[in-house]
């Protein structure tokens, strides 16, 4: 069985009535579930553009009757929650600023209290899958039943490939504790740049995500928010062509298939590891040769060993197997350590 997936795209942003009618007219043309855009932004310092505000609402009403688009978007307090729903809005989302406050999310689900609208929860800033849970609990708690949740990565203080870390593991662990709530992807903030967003996409779609909220503007490079992440709809619509949607029945057991997606992320982050332990001992190697040291010491490596084995004790590993694992990682820490020494054009 195929499951397409639900599609939500629209601007970072509402920044005139222009651009809102444009961008929609435009989406309108292919296959999207929902149109969104940010009326009120959650900037990380004060200054830049901060929306539209309120006067935005009638654009988006205004997109939702000329082309036939489900609508909506961001609220981070009961004043919005009280614009949208005097405006019908179709569903609204809660920003990863906003779930990081539990006060917040306590204030916008009370606020929400008694009403039939779909929420989608993006995940917190921080890297807390409880503080996730817990603001669906809130929701639940106020009888929301339609929730979703959006994985958006999470905050990172050196940037590296993105601009989000995925962090795809708690997503994942989020799954197998809510697995009856449909979860989208937002590659746009995950990886802040354009050319990343597919690839984001088909990960997402590998790993049973069940929709995308990609960020669409009519003319991104003009964007007056996040512009190096949005992309036109005609890329939109090129990119969910590509989107390879593989049969999820095709496996004889769904919930193996899980598990082995889980164990492709860990092995993946085990890799991640491994390269950065190696780098490292390459600057001790570059470091001991500047010194003229040798490259074994037997005392430190005896001891770092023995803590190696004895930790891998403690959390129910064999002896056997973190010896031998630990004996093979020193191993080819000597290899990279003495190509250092031994190559004479090695700089530093
Ligand atoms: C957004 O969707 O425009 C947004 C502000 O996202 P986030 O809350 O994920 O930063
Ligand atoms: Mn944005």
């Amino acid at each position: 069985m195929q499951v397409t997936p639900k599609i939500i795209a629209g601007p970072c942003s509402a920044e005139s009535r222009e651009q809102v009618l444009s961008t929609a007219k435009q989406l309108a043309s292919g296959r999207i579930d929902f149109f969104r855009s940010g009326i009120w932004k959650p900037r990380t310092r004060p200054g830049a553009f901060e929306g539209a505000g309120n006067v935005a609402l009638d654009w988006m009403l205004e997109a939702r009757d000329k082309y036939g688009l489900k609508i909506c978007t961001e609220v981070a307090n009961p004043e919005h929650v009280e614009a949208v729903l005097k405006k019908g809005f179709d569903m609204v989302w809660v920003g990863a600023r906003s779930t990081a406050n539990p006060f917040t999310v306590q204030e916008i689900s009370e606020s929400l209290k008694g009403v039939d609208i779909p929420v989608m929860i993006k995940n917190p800033t921080n890297p807390d899958l409880k503080l996730w849970i817990g603001a669906v609990e809130r929701f639940q708690n106020n009888g929301i039943r339609d929730i979703s949740v959006i994985h958006r990565g999470f905050s990172v203080y050196e940037k590296q490939r993105y601009r989000n870390n995925p962090n795809w593991q708690i997503a994942l662990d989020l799954k197998k504790e809510l697995p009856n709530m449909p979860l989208l992807c937002d590659p746009s903030h995950i990886s802040g740049r354009r050319h990343l967003i597919f690839d984001i996409s088909q990960k997402a779609m590998d790993l049973h995500y069940d929709g995308l909220m990609i960020e669409t503007h009519c003319n991104p490079d003009k964007a007056l928010t996040d512009s190096k992440q949005q992309i036109s709809p005609k890329e939109l619509f090129e990119l969910l062509e590509k989107l390879k949607l593989r049969s999820r029945g095709e496996f004889m057991d769904d919930q193996l298939r899980e598990f082995r997606l889980e164990l492709n992320e860990i092995d993946r982050n085990l890799i991640d590891l491994l390269k950065k332990r190696m780098d490292i001992s390459e600057q001790i190697g570059s470091y001991k040769k500047d010194l003229n040291r040798i490259i074994f010491q037997k005392s430190i490596w005896e001891k770092a060993f023995m803590d190696n084995v004895n930790n891998a004790l403690d959390v129910n590993l064999s002896e056997e197997f973190a010896s031998q694992l630990f004996k093979l990682i020193h191993q080819e820490s000597i290899v990279k350590q003495s190509k250092i020494f031994l190559n004479p054009d090695e700089e530093d």
